[in-house]
């Protein structure tokens, strides 16, 4: 180890930053993070560090830096860029034993700063050693993305209760495991969803039920799934999915999204296809219910986001009304990713100034929908479940006063390696896919930003075209 990573105590402490240019800007911003007493000495101040003035606190000194200067200072950091000057305060901090940092220059330095991951008070220190900052940062966005932004509030509470904690349960393996189940259970959810104050009364209860030796309560998270590329998950969504004990999902999940769940969870089908009902709604319900109810952290996994024609409105009721704790997770719904993935913006400035999502499913061979309104144009229309009623929609909306050349698009399996998009026009797209297999689940988008298509395209799939 060629550097020893220690947490220094800051506060209040006075500390010597010499140079006042943007990088001397970066470097007050950490040490004011860490609330020191900051000194700035430098020939010219940037503006930057004047306007920080007040905000960090800084006590801003106009000369040139002599050793004379250190003084009292705990902590030294040399942003110039004029190396004789980084020089001269690196020798004179070494001299009097100050912990110095020359910014670039892992030679002069006693110090190096981390890259910093704050949670505080948890707080994550990354380092290459001065090896590669920009590696250090890399892996720092990477931990970043696993760590709730809320586990500093988490921490929070568990140093409230940790004397209480330690009265409760005397022998410390027992301690140890009432911690871990803590924080990483639903406890920790509540704090994660911002429902710190149930969070405390949950973490109350169930101290005072210790002996009880009952099993924590089951709870849902009704999650997004996105429309099929796994990188479009949610962090949040992949944290619950981890957690899951059992992953109740539907048909449009991709397999890969379902790969990211807990390995061991139990699997539970609930898909639905046109006309066929594997499993009815009510029963979606119940099972989700009953599986909470024995304890377990359920995962109710739904494409896209669960919202936007995905009747999780209905299967949160049901939770609700039997009290059972739930969550919900918003996805990246099907008119977004499958949009985003065919170069279609939904909405632009000279081709649409709204954008409509409508469900284009037959109910007795029929689709009743306000056709008048959908006809007009300068509008966007995205429509889910639309492929059966497709020679319907376009005649409706000829019907009703769109021009034939409006132009539409199919999207099929939106965002996966296997997407195809097909544009056309509301009188040729129902001719031009009549011999074609199409593969559910595709999505339809109607209006002038259909002929961005052409030029924004910037996906590849790996299989068709
Ligand atoms: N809750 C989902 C929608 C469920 S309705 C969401 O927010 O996306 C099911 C319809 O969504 C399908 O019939 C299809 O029209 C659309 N859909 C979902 N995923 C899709 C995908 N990957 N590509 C194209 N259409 C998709």
């Amino acid at each position: 180890m060629e550097y020893f990573p220690l947490f220094i105590k800051l506060k209040n402490q006075p500390c010597l930053v010499v140079g006042a240019g943007k990088v001397a800007a970066r470097k007050i911003d950490l040490l004011s993070r860490a609330h020191a007493n900051i000194t700035v000495i430098a020939q010219k101040i940037d503006s930057t560090i004047n306007d920080m003035k007040t905000t960090h606190r800084l006590h801003i000194v106009e000369k040139k830096f002599e050793a004379s200067d250190l003084g009292e200072f705990k902590l030294v950091v040399s942003a110039t860029n004029d190396p004789q000057t980084n020089k001269i305060v690196a020798n004179a901090a070494n001299k009097l034993n100050i912990p110095v940092n020359v910014v670039d220059n892992p030679d002069l330095c006693s110090f190096i700063f981390p890259a910093i991951i704050d949670r505080s008070p948890v707080i994550a220190a990354i380092s290459s050693g001065g090896a590669s900052p920009v590696l250090a940062r890399l892996l720092r966005a990477k931990i970043e993305s696993l760590i709730p932004a809320a586990y500093g509030r988490l921490a929070q509470l568990a140093e409230k209760y940790r004397p209480l904690v330690k009265q409760s349960i005397l022998n410390p393996s027992h301690r140890r495991i009432f911690w871990e189940n803590t924080l990483q259970g639903p406890i920790a959810e509540l704090i994660f969803a911002n429902r710190d104050e149930e969070a405390e009364l949950q973490l109350k209860n169930s101290l005072t039920h210790l002996t009880d030796n009952k099993t924590t309560n089951g709870e849902v998270y009704l999650i997004g799934a996105g429309p099929g590329d796994p990188d479009l998950l949610t962090f949040r969504a992949l944290r619950l999915m981890q957690q899951a004990d059992v992953v109740v999902y539907d048909r449009l999940v991709s397999p890969e999204v379902l790969d990211l769940t807990r390995r061991d969870s139990e699997k539970i089908y609930a898909g639905k296809k046109r006309n066929e009902h594997s499993l009815s709604q009510e029963s979606i319900n119940e099972l989700l219910a009953r599986l909470a109810q024995s304890g377990k952290r359920v995962v109710r996994l739904k494409g896209g986001d669960p919202f936007i024609f995905g009747r999780g409105g209905e299967e949160i009721e049901t939770l609700m009304a039997l009290g059972i704790n739930f969550q919900v997770v918003p996805g990246i719904t099907a008119a977004s990713g499958c949009a985003s993935y065919a170069g279609i913006p939904l909405t632009h400035r000279d081709h649409s100034q709204s954008c409509t999502f409508i469900t284009g499913h037959l109910q007795d061979g029929t689709i009743n929908l306000n056709w008048q309104q959908l006809a007009k144009p300068n509008q966007t229309i995205v429509i889910y479940m639309g492929l059966v009623g497709l020679n319907i929609i376009c005649a409706s909306l000829i019907e009703h006063g769109s021009e034939p050349d409006r132009p539409i698009a199919l999207i099929e399996q939106g965002t996966t390696s296997q997407q195809r998009v097909i544009t056309g026009t509301l009188e040729s797209l129902p001719k031009q896919i009549a011999y074609l297999t199409i593969t559910p689940p595709t999505l339809i988008i109607v209006g002038g930003v259909v002929t961005l298509h052409n030029k924004l395209a910037w996906f590849k799939n790996t299989q068709n075209n």
